[in-house]
């Protein structure tokens, strides 16, 4: 099977061939550690992170970085404000950052490189694009010289007026061009700050991403993606840093951009005061919800985050595994490949997360259908593995209705609680198995009878009163 993805330089769906089979390499723009990030920023660790899972049934050796920025303008503000060290902020947002992943069931990366790890790489670079005449030094800062890079713009298809002015670029009596970007900047001595050829001072954004695949990934890497809010002037600038330091061969072969995320229709903004933060939803909603959601769309297309898919989101899951409990005796064997396999298909096809779904989906209705002992195993085999590939439908159904998030209530207390109104049922003490399911009930809990025994789940609380 060929894994075909959309390239944002060719603007083409092209097959993918790597350049080195016995190696693939990805690179990922990772996140700015200075705060929590908001649920838009989960879209790339969530979809590359699945592109990833891809490429290692494909390939034997991949290798997917995706960094840390952990020196920058804003964590300083952020460290200044809460009259902290740099690295108070920045390690509490890197743990969040890998916790909150980790909830999402993002694929983790192969190497997680820290900018500040690479300042010798990143210094070593902004020397090398000097002696070839592509960066110059000027009042302690070193600018990439934009004219010496004809190819620039060719990524976002940008004229230089267009990005000059799409940037609000900094006009500096220091720069030969106003669309000359800093490579390294001077710091006064309250922040952070290195020893360089140029004096004491910090990198630019957009140098690390260059320095780092450089060092762990290469030259040329197959596969560079991010969120297209990227493309410039972030990738736009790795391009040029990256084919200027290393005599003009490509920087990453295919350029993959995922489209943004909307909530109820509008942009995600500080000033709209609508940005959703990842770790907050968390507290409300599993996160194998929130993940099924961010790969719901197809990854290039905008995203509409609102209370309205987290809920018909919900729903679908609870279905699944609802159809999953009803099969709790059916044995679950290796036979599940036909389901993996159209799996597979529709994501080999640039991500076709929403084919992918409807495989699912189908495969869901026929385990619900599913009679003989044998067709039930099948049918059960095929939808999980179809789940799996995409990170979805791998917990024990029981444990997917009685997880309490977003709820306050003591799982132990309801089992206690169950067993009491099952006993009472059996007594035939009706008055007090009543008394117990209306309890549970407040407590946001339906029980449902089934021949096996008791059965239960959290519902919402709006889901109560209906
Ligand atoms: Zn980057």
């Amino acid at each position: 099977m060929t894994l075909r993805l959309h390239n944002s330089l060719t603007r083409r769906t092209e097959d993918f061939v790597p350049a080195d089979p016995s190696r693939v390499t990805m690179y990922v723009c990772g996140p700015t550690v200075y705060n929590y990030v908001h649920i838009g920023n989960a879209r790339p660790p969530v979809v590359f992170g699945l592109l990833a899972r891809l490429l290692k049934r494909l390939y034997p050796n991949v290798v997917y970085a995706r960094n840390i920025t952990d020196v920058d303008d804003k964590i300083n503000a952020a460290a200044k404000e809460a009259g902290v060290p740099i690295e108070g902020i920045t390690g509490q947002y890197t743990a969040a950052y890998r916790d909150d992943m980790a909830r999402l069931g993002a694929d983790v990366p192969d190497v997680i490189p820290h900018a500040t790890a690479h300042i010798a790489e990143i210094v070593s670079m902004c020397e090398r694009l000097i002696d070839g005449g592509h960066a110059y030094a000027a009042e302690g800062h070193v600018l990439f010289d934009v004219a010496s890079f004809p190819d620039y713009g060719r990524l976002s298809g940008r004229s230089t007026e267009d990005m000059i002015a799409g940037a609000r670029v900094e006009v500096a009596p220091y720069k030969k061009n106003p669309a000359d970007f800093v490579l390294w900047k001077p710091s006064t001595p309250d922040l952070p700050g290195w020893d360089s050829p140029w004096g004491r001072g910090r990198p630019g954004w957009h140098i690390e991403c260059s320095a780092m695949a450089e060092k762990h990934l290469g030259e040329t890497i197959d596969i560079h993606a991010g969120g297209n809010d990227l493309m410039f002037p972030h990738h736009e600038n790795e391009i040029a840093q990256s084919t200027c330091a290393h005599g003009g061969r490509t920087f990453a072969r295919y350029w993959l951009h995922n489209g943004m995320l909307t909530f109820d229709g509008k942009k995600m903004s500080k000033s709209l005061g609508n940005v959703v933060v990842l770790h907050e939803l968390l507290e409300e909603h599993p996160g194998e919800l929130l993940r099924f959601l961010l790969l719901k769309a197809h990854y290039r297309q905008p995203l509409d985050w609102s209370e309205t898919a987290l809920q018909q989101a919900r729903a679908t899951l609870d279905g699944w595994y609802t159809t999953l409990r009803d099969l709790a005796d059916a044995p679950a064997g290796a036979d599940g490949a036909s389901g993996a396999a159209d799996v597979e298909a529709a994501l080999f096809d640039d991500l076709n997360t929403p084919a992918a779904f409807a495989v699912l989906a189908k495969l869901a209705d026929a385990a619900r259908a599913a009679k003989t002992p044998a067709e039930r195993s099948a049918a059960k085999s095929a939808l999980l593995a179809g789940g799996e590939l995409l990170g979805l439908l791998q917990q024990d159904p029981e444990a997917w209705f009685k997880q309490a998030v977003g709820v306050d209530v003591d799982v132990e207390e309801v089992e206690r609680l169950v067993a009491q109104r099952a006993a009472a049922k059996k007594a035939r003490d009706f008055a007090e198995s009543d008394r117990l399911r209306d309890l549970l009930l407040a407590l946001g809990v339906v029980v449902e009878d089934t021949p096996q025994g008791p059965r239960w789940k959290f519902v919402k609380a709006d889901e109560r009163a209906a």
